[in-house]
């Protein structure tokens, strides 16, 4: 057996070998004669963009001379950031009673696989998980043998007892929290974890960043989703919270949270967490305290859209509450911005897959009636959702430049799109049909190009 101080010399100098061996040129891509939307300004900018190997390395107005570059003539087309969604449930992808009753873990892989491929071939080249075992299918993608976005695993996301994770049915949970034949494949499939007091949260988020989570999902409030918990609940002490925070930070991570009222946001923000999730009923005051704190909200707009009272899942005594909602809360996006909270896109919706993609779609295009502009929802979409990635830190699978932006040194995802999203958001997939939209897939015609980390995965032009 190698001694220690032997062993570090051994890692040094196959450390030191890697770094002497010379590079290989890296392919070169020249987008030539476009409109650059860098995914910060409210305009397109002329010009030309070198992509060599997996990042941008020249971004020009002049004509840039690369002999060797496969050249893609952009006859005035846009080129912008891949998008970003910013709450995502890859491996929830059948409705939840199927998957208590019906489904095998593998069922939910394979589907998994669908699912992503369509996420990139819809323009997404990154997507943050916030709940569910995507840890090899985020490894299947990063080698190349599945098609899809770069994914920011959280791995299970973290509820307490009878909190928003807690999926049991009525008749699962007997009348002792010790009864261990009742975990319902929510938990047995890794999408959610119960753990009650500090040991147990901690021995869970630990789990997850031991699987690799980029980053740690908890469950901080009620929700529309699960039976038992109210939606006004502020869920987990503060002691659990801060030490959730704590674990996380340990391994250079950070925490988002489920969360929808003032008094879990600020429970929240005492203990360090910087993405809240959902948060349709909070007050200006604690918008306010998150836009201080440098935090994300991260909504999906829809929850309080209207149109989700034409769900035909949706049970007839639920749509009264439903429209009251909306109206309520219509100006939540509004308030956001006017008070300088950093908004990130997400689509969170759980189901079939194609119920998913038909809510993404419409998302997009509902946010831009919620936020009042096009350039704001693009901005939510690219470089500030890339902004948010990045707050990984140490846990990063993807140190190697920003996303969501079109610069020098960035991550080469990119889309060449048909048309001008910043005056008409359909270009890229934004639609007001939504349970009455076409249930099979299609291709968003307009998206020519689809590149991520350098490599073409749709070109029709
Ligand atoms: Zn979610």
């Amino acid at each position: 057996m190698l001694r220690a101080p032997t062993l570090l010399l051994a890692i040094l100098m196959v450390a030191t070998a890697t770094q002497a061996q010379p590079e290989a040129a890296a392919p070169q891509t020249l987008f030539r004669d476009v409109r650059i939307f860098d995914g910060r300004t409210n305009e397109l900018t002329p010009g030309h963009v070198l992509v060599e190997g997996h990042r941008i390395a020249r971004v020009s107005t002049a004509p840039i001379p690369a002999p060797e570059a496969t050249v893609v003539e952009g006859g005035g087309r846009t080129l912008m950031p891949g998008l970003i969604d910013g709450h995502v449930h890859i491996m929830i992808n059948e409705h939840f009673a199927v998957v208590e009753t019906d489904l095998e873990l593998t069922d939910l892989a394979y589907n998994s696989v669908v699912v992503a491929r369509r996420f990139l071939m819809d323009g997404f080249t990154s997507v943050r998980d916030m709940g569910g075992p995507a840890f090899g299918l985020k490894r299947a993608i990063d080698a190349g043998h599945v098609v899809g976005p770069r994914v920011y695993p959280s791995g299970a996301f973290i509820s307490q007892t009878s909190g928003h994770g807690d999926f049991r049915e009525r008749g699962d949970t007997a009348y002792s929290i010790r009864d261990k034949d009742s975990l319902p494949n929510f938990e047995r499939y890794g999408i959610g974890m119960i753990a009650d007091g500090v040991p147990a949260v901690l021995a869970a988020t630990r789990l997850n960043l031991r699987l690799g989570a980029t980053q740690i999902k908890i469950m901080a409030g009620g929700g529309g989703s699960s039976r038992f918990d109210p939606i006004d609940t502020t869920q987990y002490s503060k002691e659990e919270t801060c030490a959730i925070v704590e674990a996380a930070a340990d391994w250079g991570t950070y925490v988002g949270a489920h969360v929808f009222n003032d008094r879990a946001v600020n429970r929240l923000l005492e203990c360090g967490v910087k993405t809240f999730e959902h948060g349709f009923f909070i007050s200006e005051e604690t918008m306010k305290k998150i836009a201080r704190a440098g935090g994300y909200v991260v909504p999906q707009m829809w929850g309080i859209s209207p149109d989700l009272a034409r769900n035909p899942l949706m049970p007839p005594a639920k749509i009264p509450m439903v429209r009251e909602l909306g109206e309520q809360y219509a100006d939540f996006g509004r308030n956001l911005l006017k008070h300088g909270v950093k908004v990130v896109f997400q689509s969170d919706y759980v189901g079939t897959f194609a119920d998913a993609e038909r809510a993404r779609r419409y998302e997009i295009w509902w946010r831009t009636q919620t936020f009042d502009s096009n350039f704001e929802v693009l901005k939510q979409m690219t470089s500030t959702a890339g902004e948010m990635l990045a707050l990984s830190g140490l846990r990063n699978p993807y140190p190697d430049g920003p996303l969501g932006v079109v610069e020098e040194g960035a991550y080469a995802d990119l889309l060449l799109v048909d048309g001008n999203p910043l005056e008409d958001i359909s270009v890229i997939g934004g639609t007001t049909e939504w349970f009455d939209a076409d249930p099979e897939w299609k291709p968003i015609e307009s998206l020519r190009l689809i590149m991520k980390d350098g490599v073409v995965y749709r070109n029709t032009l």
